[in-house]
């Protein structure tokens, strides 16, 4: 019967003087609208309803678990997930996708070295409450906004294009509420890009740049296709010399000569890849290790272009200085900045535009918000820098909140409103472990200082990407992720990649 008392809870929310006669054949059309999306019978009308009218979860009552609602299921948000106890919290995560990317290893799959599902984990994995406890739940939607003064989330069901069911709105109320929405890829404005390029954050991201990348391969064997039209289709292009931009070159230029070569001989000597920077690429790293990267990459057969991009058409760009350069797959990878969602919201800001908190990563001026990872940043009067957006500073504030909100909600503070005497412990402190990056041809650099003023291990060749695979694997969520990035690290090396178009 727990259904039953699900939907009962969604319908609880309309107010009753809003609430239609019961002879209304309407009746029902709201929570039935809601149930439609778990069935294969769309109902396509729907009365209109006001955003405070939207049915959904109602607050909760003193003698209930306390809600504590998640937006995003990322970095922070998954690892917020996994460490907050579900016998004292309810768990409610809304995010477009069920799953975690993990994304580190996300350059693999554009290329078939890894399996698109090793680097997604299912939410109901990380935490096991979500999908078992009567009052946790996760939701396929999107938050469209916040009413941090009513305690409640409004938002609306993702659906797979205008072929399936309207989006059905719902709101949420929170005891607590946490925002780990992440970050946007970084256009800065430039004309196309949204439209032509492809960004590498999220799994369909990889699996449109696989598609395109064996698709281009196959029109270039067509009989007849002009030398310009061939050369052009196989030029792949990236714009971006952060780590993720020079690993999916590295990728890319292993993919060219393994698999390619072997497998393309018709068309191997066409195929070719540029990296676009407009300083130096891996600007975070060491200066030898940056010589090092770009040593190598040119080794393998990639050109570096110092450039700035002006424009994006639809099968070439034009950098600053008037130069076009014709490509068939560009992949856009230069850096993240706020997403329209988080610039949106009334919350007070940090420098930059991120969501403002406090050392214990609470929102202030509101209660009980709470803002970890990417789309977060200390407000000014911290006198704190801005973090890196980088998943382990996001896995760590995940970590230390959910202990924070966990020792709330053993004191008893849990639900809205009552958190005000709670000693929170020490401040959040984040300290760098270091950056990797690969580079191809089992190679990768690892950077262990913790600035670079700082001294400490700075290497780069084999033994570096051992120590980054080894890394990589340790960190992937489960054992069944685990040993797929396994099998599928043997089968590569044993067969190849898979260049099957699926
Ligand atoms: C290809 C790639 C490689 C990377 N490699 C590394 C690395 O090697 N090391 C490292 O430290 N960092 C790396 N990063 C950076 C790291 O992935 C991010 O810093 C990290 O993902 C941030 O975590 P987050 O939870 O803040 O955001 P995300 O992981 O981006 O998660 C945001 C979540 O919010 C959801 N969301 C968005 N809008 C809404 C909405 N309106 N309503 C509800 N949910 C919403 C998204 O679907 C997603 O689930 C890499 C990033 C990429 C893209």
């Amino acid at each position: 019967m727990s259904w039953l008392r699900n939907l009962s809870k969604f319908s609880s929310t309309i107010k009753p003087s809003q609430r239609p006669n019961k002879t209304d054949p309407f009746f029902l059309l709201p929570s039935l609208t809601f149930l439609s999306k778990f069935s294969s019978n769309p109902i396509k009308e729907k009365p209109s309803v006001k955003p405070d009218d939207y049915s959904g979860l109602e607050a909760t009552k003193a003698h209930e678990k306390p809600r504590v609602v998640v937006l995003g299921s990322g970095w922070a948000g998954c690892r917020l997930m996994k460490g907050l106890d579900p016998e004292i919290y309810d768990i409610v995560c809304v995010s477009p996708r069920n799953h975690m990317v993990f994304t580190p290893l996300l350059a693999s799959t554009c290329v078939g070295t890894l399996e698109f599902r090793s680097v997604a984990e299912p939410i109901g994995r990380i935490q096991p409450a979500i999908s078992r406890e009567p009052g946790s739940y996760f939701f396929l939607a999107n938050c469209t906004s916040i009413d941090a003064h009513k305690h409640m989330v409004h938002c609306e069901t993702v659906t797979d294009g205008e072929q399936t069911i309207k989006p059905w709105k719902f709101s949420i109320s929170y005891d607590k509420l946490v925002i780990a929405l992440g970050s946007h890829p970084a256009t800065f404005g430039i004309q196309g890009v949204n439209e032509h390029a492809i960004f590498l954050r999220e799994v369909h991201h990889a699996q449109e740049i696989r598609r395109k990348l064996l698709l281009n391969l196959m029109l270039s064997d067509v009989p007849g296709i002009p030398e310009e039209e061939k050369k052009r289709l196989l030029h792949c292009v990236v714009v971006g010399g952060g780590p993720t931009g020079v690993e999916f070159s590295g990728e890319l230029s292993d993919f060219i000569m393994k698999d390619v070569h072997q497998r393309y001989t018709h068309v191997k000597d066409y195929i070719r890849v540029t990296l676009i920077e407009a300083n130096e690429i891996l600007s975070s790293f060491d200066d030898r290790l940056r010589l090092y990267a770009t040593n190598q990459l040119t080794k393998s057969g990639v050109r570096l272009v110092r450039g700035i991009v002006k424009d994006v058409k639809a099968q070439k760009i034009i950098l600053n200085d008037g130069t076009e350069v014709p490509y068939g797959l560009l992949v856009w990878s230069t850096g993240v900045g706020p997403s329209p969602i988080i610039q949106s919201l009334d919350l007070p800001k940090a420098p930059g535009g991120r969501i403002g908190v406090d050392e214990w990563l609470r929102v202030p001026s509101v209660k009980d918000v709470f803002s970890i990872g990417d789309c977060s940043g200390f407000v000014e009067s911290t006198g704190r820098p801005t973090l890196p957006a980088l998943a382990q500073v996001a896995e760590r504030q995940g970590k230390y909140l959910a202990n924070m909100l966990n020792k709330i909600g053993k004191a008893g503070a849990g639900h809205a409103n009552t958190a005000k005497e709670i000693e929170l412990g020490d401040p959040f402190v984040y300290k760098h472990l270091g950056s990797m990056a690969t580079i191809g041809r089992y190679k990768a650099l690892v950077d262990l200082r913790q600035s670079k003023e700082a001294k400490g291990v700075a290497m780069a060749g084999f033994l570096s990407f051992f120590i980054w695979r080894s890394a990589y694997i340790t960190r992937v969520i489960s054992w069944r992720n685990r040993f797929y990035v396994f099998i599928n690290w043997i089968t590569t090396l044993v067969f190849g990649r898979d260049i099957s178009r699926l």
